[in-house]
């Protein structure tokens, strides 16, 4: 089978096309025919080396791919040849013809949901619920802004947050993105690359304020985002790139906090909650990924480069 390989850490040139086995599952795998494969942004920190997770060389990347049950282990009860399925965490990675996982790393892919989009479900979706319900505690008639809403993680928590019951406010750093967000589901929607947007999203809580955060780009907008907060308001910071300066006294005088963490130390019981929120989301039709660009496989570097670029749409996903 074709399966993307790094054998060193480095740029997306690293990622490098080759042809290798097809994996066979051992007791308590499944092999899954991947019809589609999620690039997120932690897949390039992790391909140049200078993330927390640092795989054994050589490596396929990808955690999030949707495709069709090819065969199973022994043991394997959940899933059958043929079913439609999505992964969250695979065993050999996604980026291929063919992965294998555990049994209880693949998840029934509800019909009206296509393969592009379902392989835009674990990271993007798994991060929004885990922020939304057990982050930030997030109750209906409560405000959110999802600072970073065109992407693959904002676009899930804006859909979700608005099925929710609560009132949304989006960001986004270009025309196509403010658009996405707005169809979507926002009440507002700003434009991030515009100075002086952030006294506009206070009129737009009659300055009131924001009681949740969602934050994309902590080292750029943390010290904003806490002026921003409510009274016991929360910034959940979900993604980061770097150091910044905050004052802590705007989180005293609002009784506010920030909050972060990461999609890879959630436990099996919100792994499990998550999963069962997500499918029914997807069934009811609330939740619908949006697939911005579909590129092959063989493009998996310039999907690395374009993933990190501004003017997100939705998720890029790559087909083997
Ligand atoms: P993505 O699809 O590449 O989207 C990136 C988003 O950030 C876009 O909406 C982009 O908007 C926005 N952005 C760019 N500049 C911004 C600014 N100055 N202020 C606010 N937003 C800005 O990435 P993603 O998959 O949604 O992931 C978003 C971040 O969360 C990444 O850093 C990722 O590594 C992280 N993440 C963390 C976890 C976790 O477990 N903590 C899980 C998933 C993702 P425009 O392109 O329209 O400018």
């Amino acid at each position: 089978m074709k399966s993307i390989l790094v054998r060193e850490f480095g740029g997306p040139e690293v990622l490098k096309l080759e042809e290798v086995p097809t994996p066979r599952p051992a007791a308590g795998q499944v092999l899954v025919r991947i019809h589609a494969a999620g690039v997120n942004p932690y897949d390039t920190y992790m391909r140049a080396g200078t993330y927390s997770v640092k795989p054994a060389l050589p490596y396929t990347p990808g955690s999030d791919a949707a495709g069709v049950v090819e065969a199973i282990g022994d043991g394997v009860k959940r899933v059958r040849p043929s079913d439609r399925v999505y992964t969250a965490k695979t065993v050999t990675g996604a980026y291929a013809e063919y992965a294998l996982a555990l049994e209880e790393q693949v998840h029934s892919l509800p019909g009206k949901i296509n393969f592009g989009q379902g392989a835009g479900v674990w990271v993007p979706y798994g991060t929004a619920y885990h922020a939304l319900h057990h982050s930030a505690e997030a109750r209906a008639s409560e405000t959110v802004l999802v600072h970073g809403a065109s992407g693959g993680v904002g676009s899930a928590a804006v859909q979700m947050a608005r099925a929710m019951g609560l009132t949304v406010l989006g960001t986004a750093g270009t025309q196509k993105g403010i658009d996405l967000v707005k169809r979507e589901g926002a009440h507002h929607v700003f434009d991030h690359s515009k100075p002086g947007y952030q006294e506009e999203i206070l009129k737009a809580t009659r300055g009131r304020g924001m009681d949740i955060v969602l934050e994309m780009l902590a080292n750029v907008n943390l010290a904003t985002d806490l002026k921003l907060l409510a009274t016991n308001g929360r910034v959940i910071v979900i993604g980061n790139r770097g150091e910044i300066t905050i004052n802590p006294r705007d989180l005293m005088l609002r009784r506010a906090s920030a909050r972060g963490f990461t999609l890879w130390a959630i436990t099996p019981a919100e792994e499990a909650e998550i999963h069962a929120g997500l499918i029914a989301g997807l069934e009811n039709g609330t939740l619908r990924p949006v697939v911005g660009k579909e590129l092959p496989l063989a493009e998996a570097a310039r999907a690395h480069k374009e993933i990190l670029e501004a003017g997100a749409t939705g998720k890029i996903v790559l087909l083997p």
